[in-house]
């Protein structure tokens, strides 16, 4: 990257950004500069050191980067084309930092926001926005994965005035640094998966960061142990009874996650422009060969299908017609372009492309765990084959 301010956006050949309105261009433009001039700083070394920069968190609040997808009390909802840039630019920048920012204010605040009553929204919500309260979501456990919805272990218990959470999850993204989780646990008494909110400093709650990721390595994942952790039943959020209240919430992050995917091959790609033209071979900059020219022109393909696509997405979810099936495609095809774009980036580098001072080995190393989780591209394909044939194929 440059150090100049980046003015548009590299592989936006369609003018995709002009599908904005001027006052959110502009409002992109300051959040842009915000991310350029704060965040890309300090993303190498949060990266190699695996620890997350916490003085950030609240800029992101103040730069008005928090829960911008809902109707809120002081807050009128942003576009989704809006929301979606905003994660465009972040992971830009750094998925990493897109990944907090998606499992906070999507996966968490939006399974709040989704299935809670309007006080439980009261609750949590507003110190949410503010940054005050971190959130995560605790879904995926250590022998559920794609197969969670089926195979869901962890157990709640109802007893009195509480629920007893016991079991365990695994790779749960902000977990050793959040306030609020939102928790996914079979009840006992029905075997329906329910959702609750367990706070930080809740007895019987231990997350434990993951070590050994390369991949997002900024994000605090953990495993989390839940013994005989108990909740008040006003922490059961009101509409989260079955595993179908868990996909609606999905399928709002998974259009998130390909906006996500899409600036992650940003990144690389106007790297890989940057690049080419400063670097020398053969007594000429390597822009000027051909082969070159065709890696940032199979970038470039890439990046414009997969911004036409998310921004389809976008649109899609503001008319209120988004179906399960269109998130899935987006988010399979849109992190699979992505993986490619990276390579291609990396590769463009030479050696020099597995330098993290040159930033293509982040976005290549993290384009890996955009493309696994969220769901599979098995998983999101085999959402996409139900619906083009009718006939479930997942076991
Ligand atoms: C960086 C990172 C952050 C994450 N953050 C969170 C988080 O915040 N909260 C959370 O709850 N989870 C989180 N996850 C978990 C993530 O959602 C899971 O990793 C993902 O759902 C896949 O599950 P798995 O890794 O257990 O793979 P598995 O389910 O074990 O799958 C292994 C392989 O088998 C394939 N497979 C499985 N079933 C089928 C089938 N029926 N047909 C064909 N192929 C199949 C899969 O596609 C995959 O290739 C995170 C994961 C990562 C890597």
């Amino acid at each position: 990257m440059t150090d100049e301010m980046p003015a548009d956006l590299p592989g936006d050949l369609y003018g995709y950004e002009t599908l904005l309105t001027d006052d959110e261009r502009k409002e992109l433009t300051g959040i842009r500069r915000f991310l350029h001039e704060e965040v890309r700083p300090r993303v190498n070394d949060a990266w190699e050191s695996s620890e997350f920069p916490m003085d950030l968190v609240p800029r992101f609040a103040e730069e008005g980067m928090v829960g911008r997808s809902y109707d809120l009390e002081h807050q009128p909802r942003a576009s989704r084309l809006f929301t979606g840039f905003i994660a465009l630019e972040t992971s830009r920048v750094d998925p990493s930092m897109a990944t907090f920012l998606g499992v906070h204010n999507g996966l968490s605040m939006g399974s709040i926001v989704m299935l809670g009553s309007d006080e439980q929204r009261a609750r949590w919500v507003p110190d949410m926005v503010a940054f005050d309260k971190i959130g995560a979501f605790a879904l995926t456990e250590p022998h559920g994965g794609s197969d969670v919805a089926r195979g869901l272990e962890t157990t709640a218990r109802r007893d009195g005035d509480e629920w007893v959470i016991d079991g365990a999850k695994r790779w749960i993204g902000n977990g050793t640094i959040a306030d609020v989780v939102v928790v996914f646990a079979r009840d006992v008494a029905d075997d329906s998966v329910k959702t609750f909110v367990v706070e930080k400093g809740t007895p019987g709650f231990t997350p434990t960061k993951m070590e050994g990721k390369y991949a997002l390595r900024t994000v605090q994942n953990a495993d989390i142990v839940f013994e005989d952790c108990r909740v008040p039943a006003e922490n059961k959020l009101e509409h989260g009874n079955s595993f179908k209240d868990v996909n609606r919430v999905l399928k709002l992050t998974r259009g998130g996650v390909a906006w996500s995917a899409v600036g992650c091959q940003m990144g690389a790609f106007e790297a890989a422009i940057t690049y080419a033209k400063e670097r020398s071979q053969f007594g000429r900059p390597i822009a000027g060969f051909q082969l070159i020219q065709d890696l940032l022109a199979r970038m470039a393909g890439n990046v414009t299908a997969s911004l036409g696509m998310a921004v389809r997405v976008s649109q899609l979810q503001e008319e209120g017609v988004f179906k399960d099936e269109q998130a899935a495609l987006a988010k399979a095809f849109v992190t699979g372009r992505a993986r490619e774009t990276v390579a291609l980036a990396r590769e463009l580098f030479g050696g020099n492309g597995i330098l993290l001072e040159n930033d293509v080995v982040r976005y290549f190393a993290d384009a890996e765990a955009l493309y696994s989780y969220e769901g599979t591209r098995e998983i999101n394909s085999l959402i996409v084959g139900r619906a083009l044939t009718g006939v479930s194929a997942f076991v």
